[in-house]
């Protein structure tokens, strides 16, 4: 039986380039970040504030400290908004409300039986246990509808933040401590939160998506519950230290939470999910600088480098729906035009590259267990160099930014490979892998024909069906547009509905990552007005102002605020198109402005008309003098 592995870390090369360098081992997509030139745009800090609610299900007030909750150093109290590839600042820094309901025990009831309506019990493998268990599944979706249908009953979604809701709902089927240390691990019952995920261009479905212990991301809210579990993800993540259920944590120290250091040890767990919840969802960094613009070009590149066997059994055509990647970008930028470029190319069609991918395709000693490999650095040098030719003129700037990609099919066994001094980071034959990246720059993702025709080699098998480049190039792609994943403080949060997830086969954005995204670009527009209004104030200080430019100005100064306004109300899309008017009201107050004579020419014209005037009148009163003193001659 084939189990998923998943493996990750973090390099630093010594060229000053940053390369957060992910390798994913599994049917999963990765990335990792590189160069990207520091902006040297002026940049005034906001200060935005949001609201994170706290719903509490199945938890005894009296067994938390709230204040100690709150605590600076238990929650996230502000923060300042980041990018990782170059350490800048976005220019927001966001003030944390926290807001806590404990909900009462009718609520739980209610959530409880709706629970047990759609539960569906089930004997089956189970990947945290590696064995047979008893299962009880809860459709994740249905659920995190039913919280945002009954967001009356903890008092409404804020209206400017987000609700995590943390359970703990013991009165489910779940594990106890008994169950893990039994030698029959058939008789465990534990509960988990079951999603479906099947691959949209060639229809193999993604295994073991029903073990999720949280979900979230259609609405501004995700839920976590603590009685759920063990889950396998976090487990098999390169995550410090992986998740297990509360009951679990709680017998294994024997904490008497009605004590007071059970008290307070209870309060600190709950911080610490929570803390990854509010890093993770409600104010993610960015892994580039997001830039807004009118129109984003996706250029895809598939370069075929299989056999013509290969290509016979699986078309190329048949690895990829650009509709899916146009759908994803217009449904994450609304206000901007999405242009999706597909380029087919069979290796052999261009010679050069295809000779830099032999010459650095690596077959290394059996005894290594390494895959046979195609060494990713020599292939992005090429093709950063040669980047116009299969991508055209990339821009980045607000009237369009290009997002080169560029998907190898690879014959069956090989894989990107990246080095990094003596070491090979690559994918082994037999766990049917891929690999992407994104640099910033470009991305680049690398596909086997055993993942075209994954469903052959698992078990229990899925004739036929297969991985496709789509949900890869809309994750790469989405890490070029700036997002990072949503498991960066803690892989709990990989249970969300987003492209930018590893768990999720998804091939839309999340909530959150919209949310992340619009408010970046808003961000910076408005940014950009005050700026451009800030500097078109100061020439006018020293120069006459005319009517048009105060109209001007001062319209800028209205949409901007009236930009404000929306972002306030979490109306970032509104927000985003208001400012881009507001921007360019500015810009054009600014150009009137530079117009405008200023004060000191003003002042010498007007004196030299003066003098012209004066002399002209000097000079007549002396003609009527001479003309008076010629008559009486
Ligand atoms: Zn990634």
């Amino acid at each position: 039986m084939g189990h998923l592995c998943n493996r990750g870390f973090a390099l630093k090369t010594t060229n000053a380039m940053l390369l957060v360098f992910l390798i994913v081992i599994a049917s999963l997509p990765a990335g990792f970040s590189s160069n990207e030139a520091a902006t040297t745009q002026t940049i005034t800090v906001r200060t935005v504030p949001l609201t994170i609610k706290i719903v509490l299900i199945g938890f005894d007030a009296q067994t938390i400290d709230q204040d100690y909750l709150t605590w600076r150093g238990n929650a996230v109290q502000n923060s300042v908004n980041n990018v990782l590839s170059t350490g800048n600042i976005t220019g927001v820094s966001y003030d944390l409300t926290y807001d806590f309901v404990y909900t009462k025990a009718e609520f739980q009831d209610s959530l409880v039986n709706y629970l047990k309506s759609i539960e569906q019990k089930k004997l089956m493998y189970n990947p945290w246990f590696k064995s047979i268990t008893s299962n009880y599944f809860y459709d994740a979706e249905k659920v995190e509808s039913w919280f945002a249908a009954n967001n009356a009953s903890y008092g409404g979604f804020p209206t400017s933040g987000y609700t995590f809701v943390f359970a703990n709902l013991t009165s489910l089927p779940s594990v106890t401590e008994q169950q893990l240390e039994s030698e029959n691990p058939s008789s465990a019952t534990p509960h988990y939160y079951a999603t479906k995920y099947v691959d949209k261009d060639l229809d193999y479905q993604i295994r073991y998506r029903d073990f999720s212990v949280g979900w979230g991301g259609r609405n501004r809210l995700w839920y976590l519950d603590m009685a759920a579990g063990p889950e396998f993800w976090t487990w098999t993540s390169p995550e410090a230290v992986p998740h297990i259920p509360m009951q679990i944590a709680i017998d294994l120290y024997r904490f008497n939470l009605h004590s007071l250091y059970g008290k307070q040890w209870l309060t600190q767990f709950l911080s610490d999910y929570i803390y990854d919840a509010v890093l993770n969802l409600a104010v993610p960094v960015f892994v580039y600088q997001p830039v807004y613009s009118r129109t984003y070009r996706i250029v895809v590149n598939i370069i075929d480098n299989r056999t013509e066997k290969e290509r016979t059994a699986v078309a190329i055509e048949s690895t990829i729906h650009p509709e899916l990647i146009k759908e994803a970008y217009t449904d994450i930028l609304p206000y901007s035009e999405i242009q999706v470029e597909t380029h087919f190319i069979e290796a052999s069609a261009k010679p050069d590259l295809q000779s830099v991918i032999i010459e650095n395709t690596v077959t290394p000693p059996s005894d290594l267990a390494l895959g046979r490999y195609v060494d990713t650095r020599p292939i992005y040098r090429y093709l950063q160099e040669h980047l116009s030719e299969f991508a055209g003129t990339v821009k980045r700037d607000s009237n369009e930014v290009t997002l080169p990609v560029f998907a190898f099919a690879f014959s069956a066994g090989i894989y990107f490979g990246y080095t990094y001094k003596w070491y090979v980071a690559t994918l082994k034959l037999d766990e049917n892998n891929f690999l992407g990246i994104s640099l910033g720059d470009l991305a680049l993702i690398g596909m086997s024909q055993i993942d075209f025709k994954r469903g052959d080699n698992v078990s229990p098998p899925q004739p036929g069906k297969g991985i496709g480049f789509t949900q890869a190039i809309i994750h790469e792609a989405g890490h070029s547009l700036g997002l990072m994943h949503p498991h960066q403080f803690g892989y709990l949060e990989d249970f969300v509905s987003s492209a930018m997830s590893y768990w999720a086969w998804e091939y839309k954005f999340s909530q959150f990552d919209k949310d992340a995204i619009n408010r970046a670009h808003a961000d910076q527009l408005i940014n950009s007005a005050t700026t451009t209004l800030a500097e078109a104030q100061d020439v006018l200080n020293s120069r006459m102002a005319l009517g048009s430019v105060g109209d001007q100005m001062a319209s800028a100064k209205t949409l901007v605020d009236k930009a404000l306004g929306k972002y306030g109300s979490m109306q970032y899309t509104l927000a985003v198109e208001i400012a881009v008017r507001a921007a360019q009201t500015a810009s054009n107050a600014l150009t009137l402005a530079l117009a405008t004579p200023s004060w000191v020419v003003m002042v010498l014209a007007a004196l030299i008309l003066g003098i012209v005037v004066g002399s002209v009148l000097i000079f007549m009163a002396l003609r009527k003098y001479d003309e008076k003193t010629a008559q009486r001659r």
